[in-house]
């Protein structure tokens, strides 16, 4: 089924029915104000369907859904197994839908419909079923006291989850908060990126569907600034799990200090360095790799490999090989099985990424791409860039550029290539490339990073924490590390006549 053809696709798109209303205590309903925002497709520029947008009052009636169902207990105390049941139904049901959600995610927000159909709808299926097959196998923990004593500790949910996500991977992001925090026991409030909001609202359906209690998951899309903002003040929200911008992620921190103290975890931005060094012996995958570590996506990935820093005596050959891969990834209409790179998200991000291009001109030297274009004269697109000859200092090199936009580095020395990598307000990812064991192992241990990975990029898995340092933020999504957001820890203190 993802062996589509283009007319293919364009046929099942043309049938999608879109859910537009918010989802909250089971039912699709209006915004109360009656307003609503356009979906736009970024691939053509046109409207796709209204949406809800919703505010404080949407908000809080999503968080007073959560919070009673929350109480009753009907999800929060249901036996792990069973919670495992319905969790992998709803895992079942996302596999069996994956060409509806993978048109859904790449009409709303321009990411290629290939990719969303072999990455990120499995992936956020498998990150169902990974978080449901764990939650029956997670034992708690009884402390060492001595006879007379017995203390338990325990790890319980925290009660609402107020979730708020990007546009970049809409599916994958509301998973990654909601899969964990669901399986914990919790209810929760989604806010969907106010670009993307299509996927979320078909997922509360089919969680439903699927068994989960009404009110337990509550989709809510909206304004970051009205609905963010909203469930980010809430004084009923125990945790507020974001993934987007640093900026955006400073006053999800001001909103906990404003409101109830709430627990905020930020996955926020990143500039993350790819150190080829001279010692790699497959320099062909390293071009490979690169290319895709910045134009996967458009760019728009948070761990995007945004700055190449070669070492010197091999940059000319490598950067050779790069260009050539770079200009066979000519953007073209996402719904293409032959496009190689989809449309930006939006005109607004267009522009952006087209300032940060602009001054890239100026201060270093563009050896590839550098334009907007459309296809067939419609929508956001921009073709893969690069720079050569960046110093750390510029604009290109420090800022999240969130586009198809490479600033290459040269190095002489493993100091000098780390100084530079780990010179960056971020620190979510990394990656190296060398066969020196030694120096992989020196080198990994001393970037800033909450991932390295060594003769690849970007690697990611279920079974492994993601997350940043510095101002990438704090706590990890995925793996079993990912419960310590979403339960808090009791402990219970028994005397007993020993
Ligand atoms: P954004 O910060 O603008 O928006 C993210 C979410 O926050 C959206 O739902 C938005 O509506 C909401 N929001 C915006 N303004 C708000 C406000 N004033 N109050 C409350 N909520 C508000 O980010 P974006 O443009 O959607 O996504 C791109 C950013 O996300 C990049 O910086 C990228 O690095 C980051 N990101 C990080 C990760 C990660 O795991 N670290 C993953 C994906 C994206």
């Amino acid at each position: 089924m993802t062996h589509f053809s283009f007319q293919e696709w364009q046929d099942h798109a043309s049938k999608l029915n879109f859910r537009s209303k918010a989802f909250i205590d089971g039912k699709f309903v209006n915004s109360v104000s009656g307003k609503t925002m356009n979906s736009i497709n970024p691939a053509t520029g046109e409207i796709l369907t209204e949406v809800a947008a919703c505010d404080q009052i949407d908000i809080n009636n999503a968080v007073v859904s959560a919070r009673r169902s929350f109480e009753s207990g009907n999800w929060s105390c249901m036996a792990p197994t069973d919670r495992k049941g319905i969790l992998l139904k709803l895992s079942n049901l996302i596999r069996e839908n994956l060409v509806e959600f993978a048109l859904l995610d790449s009409l709303d927000m321009g990411k290629l419909v290939a990719d969303a159909a072999t990455v990120d709808v499995p992936g956020s299926a498998m990150f169902f079923q990974w978080y449901a097959e764990s939650i029956d196998k997670i034992y708690d923990e009884i402390a060492p006291t001595g006879v007379g004593d017995l203390a338990m500790i325990s790890r319980e949910p925290l009660g609402v989850v107020g979730a708020v996500v990007p546009w970049n991977f809409p599916l994958d992001m509301a998973t990654w908060k909601a899969a964990a925090a669901l399986a914990a026991g919790n209810s929760v409030v989604l806010k969907p990126a106010e670009q993307s909001p299509l996927s979320a609202l078909r997922l509360a359906e089919l969680a439903m569907e699927a068994g989960v209690p009404q009110g337990v998951f509550n989709v809510v899309p909206g304004y970051g600034e009205t609905a963010g903002k909203a469930l980010g003040l809430h004084n009923d929200v125990d945790c507020l799990a974001f993934t987007g911008s640093t900026a955006v992620g400073k006053l999800f921190q001001q909103y906990a200090g404003q409101s109830n103290m709430k627990q905020v975890w930020l996955e926020t931005g990143g500039k993350s360095p790819n150190l080829v060094f001279a010692d790699c012996n497959n320099i062909e995958k390293a071009a490979e790799m690169a290319a895709f570590g910045i134009f996967f996506n458009q760019g728009e990935v948070c761990s995007a490999n945004s700055r190449l820093l070669v070492e010197r005596s091999i940059k000319d050959e490598f950067l050779d090989k790069l260009k050539k891969i770079a200009q066979n990834m000519q953007p073209g209409n996402p719904l293409d099985p032959d496009s190689k790179m989809g449309a930006m998200v939006s005109e607004e991000q267009t522009n952006q990424v087209m300032e940060f291009i602009d001054n890239g001109k100026k201060e270093a030297i563009l050896i590839t791409g550098g334009e907007q274009v459309t296809v067939n004269g419609k929508g956001y697109y921009i073709q893969p860039t690069i720079f050569d000859n960046v110093t750390p200092s510029q604009s290109i090199a420090r800022e999240e550029i969130f586009g198809p936009v490479l600033s290459v580095i040269e190095f002489d020395t493993e100091e000098e290539a780390l100084k530079i990598a780990n010179d960056s307000q971020y620190g979510l990812a990394a990656s190296v490339w060398t066969d020196d064991l030694s120096r992989a192992l020196r080198v990994t241990k001393k970037l800033n990073a909450g991932t390295v990975s060594v003769n690849t990029v970007d690697a990611l898995s279920a079974m492994t924490p993601f997350g940043g340092v510095k101002q990438s933020g704090y706590g990890r999504d995925l793996s079993l590390h990912s419960f310590d957001k979403y339960t808090s820890l009791k402990t219970t203190w028994i005397k007993y006549n020993a």
